[in-house]
């Protein structure tokens, strides 16, 4: 196999106008936008540059948005992997998956690597074992990821972002310094953050006159960013069904009633499993 096939390399037309509010999580990822663009600035003064960092935050709230972004900015490759697909989709193979990921970035360097959900290889070990017995396959994926992380210089152009709705879960080990060690915390939208959120989401729909942003800012209190564009979608949906010109007030209430009810049966089924 290929490791082609896990590697996705896209060039990310993302860029920071793109993610609304997160305004302290930009200013920190900025530096390592600074570092891809012009890594002799720092390294003329005997700067290491960071080579890992995790973004923390509850899902949705725009993680692989910012990374995406990040690499948009510096106009640099980005190779996106999921933890979960290490372990659960390349049984016995997760080791040397990669190696191969670490080797194919280092060709394109500068760039970066989103390891998405990185809790599922990087769960601090004893805790939790896996139900499928796959904790042997998960830690040795670990150990190699580790290796990978103290193989590649500071300097070598190659950043790696990961990103986790449980930073407590971790091992101690991947937040070792020179490897994931650097935290940026993503948080739930505010008010004022969610009513971005609406402007960036909104900026393509045909609407008409009388949509107040502010006003579905106000009735979305513990929405995340994936809901808010979930909610601008279905609401342009439901307007094509009816045939309208134009996305009113009434589909954007119909589509947020929809949303809170599909999130309530969420809910519900997570805490039947619980
Ligand atoms: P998960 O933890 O579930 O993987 P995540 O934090 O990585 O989630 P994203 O995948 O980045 O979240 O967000 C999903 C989508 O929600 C984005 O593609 C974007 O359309 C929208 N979104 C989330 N946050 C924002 C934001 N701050 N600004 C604009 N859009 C956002």
């Amino acid at each position: 196999k290929s490791p082609a096939i896990l590697l996705e390399k896209e060039s990310s037309e993302v860029t920071f106008a793109d993610v609304a509010g997160l305004e302290e999580a930009k200013v920190e990822v900025q530096e390592i936008v600074d570092f891809l663009k012009k890594p002799n600035a720092f390294t003329k003064l005997g700067a290491k540059i960071p080579k890992g960092v995790i973004l923390v935050g509850p899902p949705g709230t725009g993680k692989t948005l910012l990374a995406k972004a990040v690499a948009g900015e510096a106009q640099v490759p980005f190779f996106s992997i999921s933890g979960a697909a290490f372990v659960e989709m390349f049984v016995g193979v997760g080791a040397s998956r990669v190696r191969d990921l670490f080797q194919q970035a280092k060709g394109k360097a500068p760039c970066i690597i989103f390891i998405d959900e990185i809790d599922a290889i990087g769960r601090s070990r004893g805790k939790g074992a896996l139900l499928n017995g796959s904790n042997d396959e998960r830690e040795s994926t670990l150990n190699q990821l580790l290796t990978e992380m103290d193989g590649f210089g500071t300097n070598t152009g190659v950043i790696v972002l990961a990103a986790t709705n449980r930073a407590d879960m971790l091992d101690p080990a991947l937040v070792r310094p020179g490897r994931f060690d650097r935290h940026v915390y993503l948080e739930l939208p505010n008010l004022v953050e969610r009513s971005a959120i609406f402007r960036v989401h909104t900026a393509p729909l045909t609407m008409a006159g009388n949509i107040d942003l502010k006003i579905l800012a106000a009735q979305t209190p513990g929405f995340s960013g994936a809901d808010i564009a979930n909610i601008c979608n279905e609401a342009a949906l439901i307007a094509a069904r009816r045939k309208a010109a134009s996305i009113t007030m009434t589909d954007f209430d119909e589509a947020i009633d929809r949303i809170v009810a599909g999130l309530e049966k969420k809910s519900k089924i997570i805490s039947v499993e619980e």
